[in-house]
């Protein structure tokens, strides 16, 4: 389940498009005939969604019939507990297509959609939306010198750390490579950086010694929390674009830093606050 692992409440699951509930057993809306065909309807659903169309034709057959039949028989045990497993299976089966099968955080896909329903619900109130691109400082180096398999358990750790105290309904998502988003929902600025930079520190106090003898690991974020027009937050493709100016920022500043913004000007958190900023080619802003 999102999040569990590693303690925090976790995001809002996307939407999905099952079938209701069923009632319990013994419960005065138990299905009838009509109830029973949409059982059936209920499964060859999901099975379609599966690719099963075999078995998802049978269904529906029985559907069709049960429609026409006045007195239908009631829902047979075995049926609810078919249609309580595929339900299962298909909520897994979404749940994994949203997931990165590395780290264990969401995925690329996943983004994209949450992060779009989230500007959604946003759009004309006050409540700010942040968004991070954090980027593994001198991966490369991390992968020629202790080779890729240790890597990927680099990558696997720095998730969880990053995961570790979000806010509640904030969540972290591959981006692609060695960088990943948190995205913090509800955040006021302030409140933004303090989590990042909370992050940041994790990963470069965490005793990376312990899983290879010389191993150093930091990351770099650059933080968005912009406005577009009538104060709503900016598109998800603007965040993105902000966040990875002020992370080229913070890379250009020495790394292991965390870049935003305050008005105009761009700024770093926490001990780099007092370390030059140069601006580079990719401008911050839009
Ligand atoms: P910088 O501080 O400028 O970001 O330097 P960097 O070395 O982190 O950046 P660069 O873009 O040169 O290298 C990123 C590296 O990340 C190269 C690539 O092989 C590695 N990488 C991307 N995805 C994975 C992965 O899934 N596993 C491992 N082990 N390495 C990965
Ligand atoms: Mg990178
Ligand atoms: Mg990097």
């Amino acid at each position: 389940m999102p999040g569990l692992r590693n303690g925090f409440a976790g995001p809002e699951p996307l939407r999905d498009d099952d079938a209701p509930a069923l009632p319990p057993v013994g419960s005065r809306n138990r299905p009838t005939g009509t109830g029973m065909a949409e059982l059936h309807e209920s499964i060859a659903g999901l099975l379609a969604s599966r690719g099963q169309w075999r078995q998802a034709y049978h269904h529906l057959r029985s559907a069709v019939d049960l429609m026409s039949v006045a007195e239908a028989p009631r829902v047979p045990e075995q049926l609810r507990h078919e249609v309580n497993r595929l339900r299962k299976e298909h909520a897994e089966a979404r749940e994994q297509s949203l997931r990165d099968s590395l780290t264990a955080s969401y995925n690329r896909r996943y983004l994209d959609e949450r992060l779009a329903a989230l500007l959604a619900e946003h759009a004309g109130s006050d409540a700010g939306l942040a968004v991070a691109l954090v980027d593994l400082d001198w991966f490369k180096q991390v992968n020629d010198n202790f080779g890729h398999l240790l890597g990927d358990r680099v990558l696997q750790r720095v998730v969880e750390l990053l995961q570790e105290a979000l806010p509640a309904g904030a969540f972290c998502a591959r981006y692609g490579g060695e960088e990943f988003v948190l995205v913090l929902p509800g955040a006021d600025p302030g409140e933004a950086v303090t989590v990042c930079e909370a992050a940041r520190s994790r990963v470069e106090l965490h005793s990376w010694e312990q899983m290879a003898p010389g191993l150093r690991v930091t990351v770099t974020i650059g933080l968005a929390h912009e406005r577009g027009p009538e104060q709503s937050p900016a598109s998800a493709e603007q965040q993105l674009i902000s966040a990875d100016a002020l992370l080229y920022a913070g890379k250009q500043a020495g790394r292991n830093a965390v870049a935003y913004r305050v008005g105009d000007e761009v700024r770093l958190a926490g001990m780099a606050a007092g370390r030059r900023l140069v601006m580079g080619s990719r401008a911050v802003g839009y």
